[in-house]
């Protein structure tokens, strides 16, 4: 049978206190021992099931981290106060002085400006490659290279990794592969391809409901120790732990993940289909004119469909600037970084979410100045959505007018 993550995250039972249907929340930053002897062997970290300090852990962390355990298919979890607080402690836990890392050009702005501008300080220097390119992957490991980073699917131009060719490359050179799947949840399941690692940035869809930030890393037993680790785990000595309140809320929303990430989909793939139809240079990865479609099928869990994100290029930034105005104006959505709300979220990239990146090198990997990033929500009503959309291209000359 084939994984079914959302099955997985279903079959979890965890009861309150009082056998509440949901986990009591933890609402304490320490834990009283009942002898001295098990406080040091928590110190030392051989006592499972004691709680130490809510840095390193509490129960509340716990439940999320082993829900998105089940989610991803992997041993465990460690649950973050943000994607960036998850990701830059793996790279740091990861790599030393001297290390090398090889990832993909289309990365998240604040993951590249963090391996371009700030792992060098501590000569950790990294090599930017096209992932769509196994051979110049492969090219770019030196015998200094200790991680391969990517996203499954790319932002935001939504290039889709193939996880399982990257993990053949990976092993056969001893790195580390290092997934972000924040853009699929559900759809596709990297560790179930090869992957190492992998993490999520839980502000988007996980969450889904645009009130907080948080992350997520998700490997073995003993990864997840050493980040953790009291001596030298970069996630316990980053600090930047998720509270207890906060991952409570987190994961009453992911229950929930799996009805929403069907009805982006669906949505998504609706409009892709007509925005390609009218003529826009869209890129959708559910479109047969995306250039890894057969490749995200491949890989795809196929009930929670393409997922939610699909660009648009309308030629150049002020039609961009006027197009998104005028939707917010209709009430087809917001002008707002992030994504995986209810409401459709749209933003220009090179000015916003990857304007990290420099201009000649975002001309290079095709992040033009007119395209649009959407985030689709979970209209009811998705051809009336349309219906509205298209006006509004038709009201600033970027359609000509449907011929009736
Ligand atoms: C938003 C995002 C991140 C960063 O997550 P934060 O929660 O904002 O720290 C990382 N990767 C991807 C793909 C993202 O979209």
């Amino acid at each position: 049978m084939k994984f079914n993550p959302a099955n997985t995250i279903q079959d979890l039972q965890y009861f309150g206190e009082f056998g509440g249907v949901n986990p009591s929340i933890s609402d304490s930053s320490t834990y009283t021992f009942l002898s001295a002897k098990t406080m040091f062997d928590t110190f030392e970290g051989n006592a499972d099931g004691c709680y130490l300090y809510s840095r390193h852990s509490s129960p509340s962390n716990l439940y999320l981290g082993e829900a998105l355990a089940a989610m991803e298919g992997t041993e465990t979890a460690n649950v973050s106060a943000s994607g960036m607080g998850a990701i830059t402690p793996v790279l740091l836990q990861l790599c030393k002085s001297g290390d090398h890392i090889v990832s993909s050009r289309t990365i998240y702005g604040g993951t590249y400006a963090f391996l371009k501008n700030f792992t060098p300080r501590f000569h950790i220097e990294t090599t930017f490659v096209d992932i769509t390119k196994l051979d110049a992957v492969e090219a770019a490991i030196t015998p200094n290279t200790k991680v391969l980073y990517c996203e499954s699917v790319s932002n935001p131009l939504l290039e889709v990794a193939d996880i399982e060719s990257l993990s053949k490359i990976a092993k056969k050179h001893g790195l580390k592969l290092v997934v972000d799947n924040t853009f699929s949840p559900l759809s596709i399941a990297p560790a179930k391809l090869g992957a190492d690692i992998v993490i999520h940035s839980l502000t988007k869809f996980i969450n889904g409901s645009s009130d907080t930030v948080g992350g997520v890393v998700c490997g073995t037993q003993d990864f997840i120790n050493q980040l953790r680790n009291v001596n030298d785990g970069a996630s316990m000595l980053l600090g930047s732990t998720m509270d207890s309140l906060r991952s409570a809320s987190v994961l009453k929303n992911l229950r929930t993940l799996h009805i929403r990430m069907k009805q982006h989909s669906h949505n998504a793939m609706y409009l892709a289909k007509k925005f390609e139809a009218d003529g826009l240079k869209t890129v959708y990865p559910g479109l047969e004119s995306h250039p890894s479609h057969e490749l995200f099928k491949n890989m795809m869990n196929f009930e929670y469909g393409f997922g939610g994100m699909l660009t648009i290029d309308v030629g150049d930034i002020d039609t961009a600037n006027q197009l998104m105005e005028l939707m917010q104006e209709r009430n087809l959505g917001y002008l707002a970084v992030s994504l995986g709300f209810y409401k459709t979220l749209f933003s220009a990239p090179g000015t916003s979410t990857s304007s990290e990146i420099p201009e000649d090198e975002q001309l290079e990997m095709g992040l033009t100045d007119g395209l649009i990033r959407f985030s689709i929500g979970l209209d009811n009503d998705i051809q009336r959505t349309y219906q509205i959309m298209r006006q509004c291209m038709e009201d600033l000359k970027i359609l000509e007018p449907a011929m009736v």
